[in-house]
């Protein structure tokens, strides 16, 4: 029920910002300039896309736990996994460049493909969410034992030590990253969370407040 909760609160901010830009254009319309009409739209195009966002990463977080994915174990090339990633990302506002590294050994894991892409696609975002133009966001993987580990890395804000233990539990926006009012349901890391967890592996950040982030998940 808590869950609940902030759902419905979470999915009442946007509907509420679009409500009301809505009724003031209609209600407005020969009083506003064309320009106010045009800044009114921006923000209910937004908050509609933030509104999908939140749907979608409601729907992930309640099927990770509610057992409802049928997990496929299979054969997984990195290469092609973070050329996709790299891909979708190409055209990102933030203006980072996306490098690949990927280790001798390192080259493929057993997973679910779909899933593993929806992890990237989380850590990748949030790195170039974080990013500054002109920055890096690094797609890395390296053998460690019978795993691979891959990892996303940034030269973002970092992240401050207090924040790292809850990092990836629902709902959690570091206070840093609301301040400089960057979009977020804070979801996506608790979905990364359940994603490596399913994979028997485990999922950690590392960072040096200023110096950027990286994101792990080693998967056996
Ligand atoms: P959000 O939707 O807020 O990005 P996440 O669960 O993906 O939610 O991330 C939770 C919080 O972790 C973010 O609000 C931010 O404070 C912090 N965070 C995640 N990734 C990074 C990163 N690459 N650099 C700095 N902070 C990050």
């Amino acid at each position: 029920s808590e869950f609940m909760a902030l759902v419905s609160h979470e999915l009442r901010t946007p509907l509420t910002a679009i409500r009301g830009f809505a009724e003031t254009i209609f209600d407005f319309w020969e009083e506003i300039t064309t320009e106010q009409r045009r800044h009114y739209l921006r923000i209910i195009l937004d908050e509609a896309e933030r509104l999908s966002k939140l749907v979608t990463d409601f729907l992930d977080i309640t099927r990770l736990e509610g057992g409802g994915i049928d997990w496929e174990c299979k054969e997984v090339l990195v290469a092609p996994l973070y050329g996709k990633i790299a891909a979708l990302f190409k055209e990102h506002p933030s203006k980072a460049a996306i490098a690949i590294d990927i280790a001798p050994g390192a080259e493929r894991l057993k997973g679910d493909p779909e899933q593993l892409y929806r992890l990237l696609v989380n850590l990748a975002g949030n790195a170039l969410k974080y990013s500054v133009p002109g920055g890096m966001v690094t797609l890395r993987a390296a053998p460690d034992g019978d795993a691979v580990t891959l990892s996303v890395a940034d030269q973002g804000p970092g992240i401050a030590p207090a924040d790292m233990e809850r990092l990836f539990t629902k709902f959690f926006r570091a206070g840093d990253a609301v301040a400089r009012k960057t979009h977020g349901t804070g979801l996506g890391l608790a979905i990364c969370k359940g994603i490596v967890d399913a994979h028997g592996g485990r999922i950690w950040a590392e960072s040096e407040p200023g110096k950027g982030a990286v994101f792990k998940a080693r998967l056996p």
